[in-house]
């Protein structure tokens, strides 16, 4: 079965924050990806800009070394310039607007810290760069509460119409998050079962290996409700909960994830545990490696959510991320309920069907289904799991489906605003996480430490022990 690419409109996309990590790990090897995939037309280009001194042939040959050998490389490489721009100053203005053609579809790509959002949106509209069609790919962390996001907004507001930003969320570009949307909405089987008389309940986890190295300054002010909570988590449960929109389009199906986020119930003091990794001799702990040796930020939480709406009343969706796990791995899993009778007598165990969606660090998803053991032996059950990927029907060219940001920034080019959070949505998911964080902070209490290598402080399995019910082993 081979996969369609429809090639997009040509297009200028200025990346600021050329020179940076997001840019040379993520953002053009995204693009190469789809220029090798016939996605891209010839006469599309990329205008990298930041402050560093250099020439578009500096840029190239620091783009060829971050994208390494490959077919096709030359030519995308002729595809790029480069513009010494100041995000605060007028150094390059005049230079970038020589350079982005009037006649056609024009991005920016923020990648950059937010606190330049502001600046560069106005300098972008000052310089006549901002045409109705132009389009503002913007970076997370968006906002550090609902105050900031506001003003994020707000400054944004003031150049762009809404249709206009892109507030990427990684996790939405992924082939199986959309792969879940296709499930749920796309057969009769599962819709009917998706509300709290046949789901027992939720559990999404995103359990990381990796401490804090290299963001520790950053991180420190956020903490995992910050940086995974309020933004990735949020999103999924969306997706999860959310009621089926009238289309899959942008306005309907982001209606739809706000009404989820307000029916959200304040978090109770006793629904969350925080924590924090500790050392253990051969590994240095968080406070060591953020080099607070007081520091209170949780690099861990774990978290039972309340839906309250008709659907959801009484199924909660039980929620942990945490550094320094065990194993890299991301997984949203629907428990549903044990059947109401077992025919098969009570030596036949307990068994419930779970849909698992793995994100990271492979994508896929899988039903577990109770058949009988094979054999002679009686009528014993057995839970296996029917694999949802389908990676043999989709042959050799589902390894080719494309990464989330080869996908999102696709996205923004075709101006389409799906798979991207919109500003009263961004909003919604503060003022749910801060009386949170402020709650934490009233109470002045430290999180649990918790192992290098395990599954999170005991408190966390407290959280489901109480209500019968267990988390999922962080496998990868
Ligand atoms: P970074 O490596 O520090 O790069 C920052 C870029 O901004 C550099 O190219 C820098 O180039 C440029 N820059 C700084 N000040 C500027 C100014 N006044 N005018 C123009 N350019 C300026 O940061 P990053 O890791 O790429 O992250 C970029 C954004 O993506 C941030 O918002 C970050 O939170 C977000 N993000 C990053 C990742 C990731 O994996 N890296 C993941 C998720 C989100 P010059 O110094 O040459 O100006």
């Amino acid at each position: 079965m081979v996969s369609r690419v429809i090639p997009v409109d040509p297009f200028d996309l200025v990346i600021v924050g050329a020179t940076g990590d997001l840019a040379m790990r993520k953002i053009l090897p995204a693009l190469y990806r789809r220029f090798r995939a016939g996605q891209i037309p010839p006469e599309a280009r990329v205008i990298g800009a930041a402050r560093t001194e250099m020439d578009t042939a500096g840029w190239r040959a620091e783009v060829a070394s971050a994208l390494g050998e490959g077919p096709e490389r030359d030519a995308f490489l002729a595809r790029l310039d480069y513009v010494v721009l100041d995000a605060e100053g007028e150094t390059g203005w005049d230079a970038l607007a020589a350079t982005c053609r009037p006649d056609v579809l024009r991005a920016f790509y923020f990648s950059v810290d937010p606190h330049l959002f502001a600046p560069l949106a106005k300098r972008v509209e000052r310089h006549g760069l901002a045409a109705a069609g132009t389009r503002v790919v913007v970076e997370k962390p968006f906002g550090h509460d609902l105050a900031s996001a506001r003003a994020l907004n707000a400054a944004l507001a003031e150049h762009f119409h809404e249709d206009q930003v892109y507030r990427i969320d990684h996790y939405l570009g992924k082939e199986t998050v959309q792969n879940l949307m296709a499930v749920r909405f796309g057969n009769t089987l599962f819709e009917p079962l998706w509300n709290a008389q046949y789901v027992d309940h939720i559990q999404i986890t995103v359990a990381e290996t990796v401490g804090v190295a290299g963001r520790a300054e950053y991180y420190d002010r956020a903490g995992a409700m910050r940086d995974m909570v309020q933004n990735h988590i949020m999103q999924l449960l969306c997706l999860i909960a959310m009621e089926p929109p009238a289309r899959f389009e942008a306005h309907a199906v982001r209606d739809e994830k706000l009404k989820v986020i307000r029916a959200l119930d304040p978090v109770e003091p006793g629904n969350i545990v925080r924590g924090q990794y500790r050392g253990d001799g051969a590994v240095p702990g968080y406070r060591e490696d953020v080099g607070q040796p007081q520091s209170r930020t949780e690099s861990f939480v774990a978290l039972k959510a309340n839906v309250s709406n008709w659907r959801w009343a009484g199924t909660p969706f039980y929620l942990r991320t945490g550094k320094r796990l065990r194993a890299r791995s991301s997984e949203i899993a629907i428990v549903f309920k044990d059947a109401p009778h077992s025919i098969f007598g009570t030596e036949a165990g307990r068994h419930s069907n779970v849909l698992a969606i793995q994100l990271q660090p492979n994508e896929g998803m899988t039903l577990d289904v109770t058949i009988k053991e094979p054999g002679p032996g009686g009528m014993r059950l057995l839970d296996v799991p029917l694999d949802m990927t389908f990676a043999e029907t989709l042959g050799p060219d589902a390894e080719e489906i494309p990464d989330a940001y080869e996908r999102l920034i696709m996205d923004v080019i075709r101006g389409n605003q799906t798979l991207f959070m919109r500003d009263d949505e961004v909003e919604a998911a503060w003022a749910w996480t801060d009386p949170v964080i402020a709650g934490w902070q009233e109470r002045g209490k430290a999180p649990a430490p918790y192992d290098i290598g395990s599954s999170g402080p005991v408190d966390s399995l407290m959280l489901m022990h109480r209500d019968g019910r267990r988390w999922r082993e962080i496998d990868p």
